[in-house]
């Protein structure tokens, strides 16, 4: 019996004992095709000669060093390769170790921002139902996930959420993209002249949102409408890419292709790879010179934050997804993946909505196509999925969608890029058996 505290107290999981390309094998042999990157995390696939390479020559020389002290040539060089690469305005970087450590970071900057501008009566955050933060106390409070935040609601930060945008659910019928899109963003403004927008801090989205909603994306339009609304009340907007950044979508930030300009930007997931934990937050210029023109100290930090060995691995993780050769893998896969999903699911009776960008794709199950309506929960599609895909040797990600009781049962597929056509048909043949 494992002494390992998981999850799950009565969950028997299988033992992962070594990785290969896309598949995990476990300690009986089983191949796993790992069909989510275990939550968009492995972009690079499991034994990428490369990063390995990196973390090793990096043990070689420098293991740790502590960031109150000493900055590290690794930590550098992620820095500067990410800014690089970043969205106009974004200048610096707080390195973390995962995504929930990145957009605690963000939370705790944007509130140091506003009292150094002299703006103390900013104390809340609003966020959008369906979406999914982080579990420490302030990224949970932020989430919208309603039985996620219920027990700990009374010790978390002060957050209240919108509607997502969510068109497959919500456009209402005969109204076009874009005036579904100004509708929902102006739900922003909406609330915050409920809460009263003097009192507001920053406004946090995933641009794709994942693990809650299974790669949902904002309609065109609809954060330009969020940028002049944050911007008309002085309110930072923080983009949270832990999932769907790094490549994923088929750009290195998924905010490019919503044309959009964050304050902050979080990032973790595909940053590490898997090869290591680590996270990040990007901040703009004008946040940065704040504080160092203010206190000129961000009171923030955790002990293993900007590791050598972790952003000696990210470093190979960026360089690969940004100049060698890995820059438009997960858009070109991605299309071939749709295309499949498409071919295999479009005419489903039970699939309501095949969506998603790049490697970044979802599937809404219902019990009824036209009137999309969900699937009974007691039912437990999604878990079942979940089982049965093990059992075909694929992991995927299912989500029970109806506990906050408007969504179907979804799974998010997040496959690493590295995956060729007659992986992706493999992975769609699991699905297609399991579901
Ligand atoms: N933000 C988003 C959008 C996420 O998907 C996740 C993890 N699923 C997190 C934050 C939290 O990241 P971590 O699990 O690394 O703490």
């Amino acid at each position: 019996m494992s002494q390992v505290f998981g999850r799950h107290t009565k969950a028997n999981l299988p033992v992962a004992v070594r990785g290969d390309g896309i598949y995990i094998f476990d300690s009986n042999g089983k191949s796993y095709l790992d069909g989510s990157g275990g939550a968009a995390v492995s972009c690079l696939g499991h034994s990428d000669v490369d990063v390995i390479q990196a973390i090793k020559s990096q043990l070689d020389s420098l293991d740790f060093a502590h960031t109150g002290f000493l900055t590290s040539e690794p930590a550098e060089s992620l820095a500067s390769k990410l800014i690089a690469h970043a969205p106009t305005g974004l200048e610096r970087v707080y390195l973390v170790s995962g995504g929930s450590e990145a957009v605690e970071a963000a939370l705790k900057l944007s509130r140091q921002y506003m009292l150094e501008i002299g703006q103390p009566e900013r104390t809340r955050f609003i966020a959008r139902r369906q979406s999914y933060h982080g579990n420490t106390l302030g990224a949970l409070g932020t989430g919208g996930n309603l039985w996620r935040r219920e027990p700990f609601d009374p010790v978390m930060v002060s957050a209240s959420h919108i509607a997502p945008c969510y068109e497959y659910r919500d456009r209402a019928d005969g109204e076009s993209v874009e005036d579904y899109g100004q509708r929902v963003a102006n739900e922003l403004e909406e609330e915050l002249l409920r809460v009263g927008p003097e009192t507001v801090i920053g406004f946090l989205a995933e641009p794709v949102v994942g693990a809650t909603s299974g790669a949902v994306p904002a309609v065109k339009g609809y954060f330009r409408r969020i940028r002049e609304i944050c911007d008309k009340y002085g309110v930072l907007l923080i983009l949270d890419e832990v999932m769907c950044g790094m490549g994923r979508t088929g750009t290195l930030f998924a905010c490019e292709q919503d044309d959009v300009r964050p304050d902050i930007v979080t990032i973790a997931k595909g940053l590490g790879a898997g090869y290591q934990p680590i996270g990040a937050m990007i901040c703009s210029g004008e946040i940065y010179r704040a504080i160092e023109n203010g206190t000129g100290f961000f009171q923030h930090g955790h002990t293993y934050m900007g590791h050598p060995i972790a952003c000696a691995a990210a470093n190979a993780v960026v360089t690969k997804l940004t100049d060698g050769g890995y820059s438009n893998q997960a858009a070109t896969m991605g299309n071939y993946l749709n295309d499949a999903l498409q071919a295999e699911f479009g005419q489903h009776p039970n699939v309501g909505d095949i969506r998603g960008r790049g490697m970044f794709r979802g599937l809404e199950f219902v019990a009824d196509r036209d009137s999309k309506s969900p699937f009974d929960p007691n039912l437990k599609i999604a878990s079942r999925l979940k089982a049965a895909a093990m059992d075909n040797g694929l992991i995927c990600y299912p989500m029970n969608g109806t506990i906050d009781g408007v969504r179907g049962d979804h799974v998010l597929l997040a496959p690493p890029f590295i995956c060729t056509n007659a992986q992706i048909d493999e992975l769609v043949d699991k699905l297609s058996a399991s579901l």
